[in-house]
C-alpha cells in the first residue's frame, strides 16, 4: 500500500516536472517573437551599412538625423548642412565608452530617419537605446571600410571581467583619412536617403573633403618639426592609436588599459612608470573627457608635464576644438609643443 502511494506520487511529480518544462518552452517560444529581438540582426561591431530605401519626404520636409558623439555629429553637420535637422546626442564632454542614454535619447532615435554611429564597438550601450526606441531605426556605422586596428592592450575591469570593447580599436578618427570615409559614407547614406538633395550632399562633401586633405598635411607637416627619437606617446586610454600609425608616432604606454571604463592594476602602473623613465618620455596626455587624477600621479613619480588633449568629444564652442578640424589643429600644437 505505501509502496503504491509513493510510486503514484513520484508519478505526479515527473508529470509536474514534464508541464514546467514544455511551459518553459512556450513561453521561451512566444517572447522571442517580440521586436525587440531585431536588435540582434545588426551585426554586433556594427561594421556594415544596411541597405536603405528613400524616405518619402512633403515638400519641405526634412530628414530628420541622428548622430551618437560630437564628432560624428560634426562630419553629418558638413554634408547634410541646412537640408537635414541633425540631433547630436552625447553632449560635449561625454565618454563615449561609458554614456548613459536618457529618456530623450530614446525619443530622438525613435523618431530618427537615421541614426549615425562611430561603430568599431566603441557606442556599446547604443543596443539598448534601439531595443527601448522599438529596435527599428536604421543604423549607420559611418567608419564602415574602415581598416580597423587591434589595440595593443586588453582591458580587464577590477571585478576581473574583460572589457567588452569588440576586435578593433573604435577611434579611428585620430586619422584624418579615416574621417574622409566617414564623409563617403555620409554622403552616400544621405543620398539613398533623400536622392533630390544628392546634389547638394555631393557638393558639401568634396568641399569638406578638401578642407581635410589640407588638415592632413598640415599634420604631416608639423610632426616633422618634432626629432623622430622624440616622438612617443604616453596617453590616459589607448585613444591615438590611429594617429600614431598614420603620423609615425610610437605609443609607449597608456593609464587605463584599452577603454576608460576600466582600471590600471598597481603592477601595470609601476610598469607605465618604469617605461616613462626608461624612454625618457617628457609629457603624459590626459583628455577632456577621463578624470586626470591618476596621470596627475604619475606625472609627480616621474617628473614629466601632463598636457591635457581633446580625444572622445569635440571641446565647447569657443574652445578652440569646438570642430573637428580646430580639435585635430589643437591636438596637434599640443604634442608637438610638448615633444619638440
Ligand atoms: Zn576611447
Amino acid at each position: 500500500m505505501t509502496r503504491k502511494v509513493t510510486l503514484r506520487r513520484k508519478r505526479m511529480l515527473w508529470g509536474i516536472f514534464f508541464l514546467g518544462a514544455f511551459l518553459t518552452i512556450i513561453m521561451g517560444g512566444i517572447s522571442a517573437c517580440r521586436p525587440s529581438v531585431q536588435v540582434s540582426n545588426y551585426p554586433h561591431e556594427l561594421n556594415d551599412i544596411p541597405t536603405l530605401e528613400p524616405i518619402p519626404l512633403r515638400a519641405g520636409e526634412k530628414l530628420r538625423v541622428v548622430a551618437t558623439t560630437s564628432l560624428v555629429a560634426d562630419a553629418v553637420a558638413h554634408v547634410g548642412g541646412d537640408r537635414i535637422t541633425l540631433t547630436r546626442m552625447l553632449p560635449i564632454g561625454a565618454d563615449p565608452h561609458t554614456y548613459q542614454p536618457t529618456p530623450g535619447d530614446v525619443r530622438a532615435v525613435a523618431e530618427a530617419d537615421v541614426i549615425f554611429v562611430n561603430g568599431v564597438g566603441l557606442e556599446t550601450w547604443i543596443y539598448d537605446l534601439i531595443r527601448q526606441a522599438g529596435g527599428e531605426r536604421p543604423i549607420v556605422p559611418v567608419s564602415a571600410g574602415i581598416k580597423i586596428r587591434k589595440p595593443i592592450k586588453e582591458g580587464r575591469h577590477t571585478s576581473g571581467a574583460i572589457e567588452k570593447h569588440g576586435e578593433g580599436d573604435p577611434h579611428v578618427w585620430f586619422d584624418v583619412q579615416n574621417v574622409i570615409i566617414w564623409v563617403r559614407n555620409i554622403e552616400r547614406t544621405l543620398s539613398t536617403l533623400d536622392p533630390e538633395g544628392k546634389m547638394i550632399y555631393q557638393r558639401n562633401a568634396e568641399t569638406y573633403i578638401g578642407v581635410l586633405e589640407a588638415l592632413d598635411a598640415w599634420i604631416v607637416e608639423q610632426v616633422q618639426t618634432i626629432p623622430e627619437e622624440r616622438r612617443k606617446l604616453v596617453t590616459s586610454h589607448e585613444a591615438l592609436g590611429y594617429f600614431a600609425d598614420r603620423y609615425g608616432f610610437e605609443q609607449i604606454g597608456t593609464l587605463f588599459p584599452v577603454t576608460t571604463g576600466a582600471e590600471p592594476s598597481a603592477q601595470e602602473l609601476a610598469r607605465l612608470e618604469d617605461a616613462i623613465r626608461s624612454h625618457g618620455v617628457p609629457a603624459i596626455f590626459t583628455e577632456s573627457t577621463v578624470n586626470p587624477k591618476l596621470a596627475e600621479q604619475i606625472a609627480k613619480d616621474t617628473g614629466v608635464m601632463v598636457v591635457p588633449l581633446y580625444t572622445g568629444s569635440l571641446g565647447e564652442p569657443g574652445s578652440g576644438a569646438g570642430n573637428y578640424v580646430d580639435f585635430m589643429r589643437y591636438n596637434v600644437s599640443a604634442i608637438v609643443a610638448a615633444l619638440r
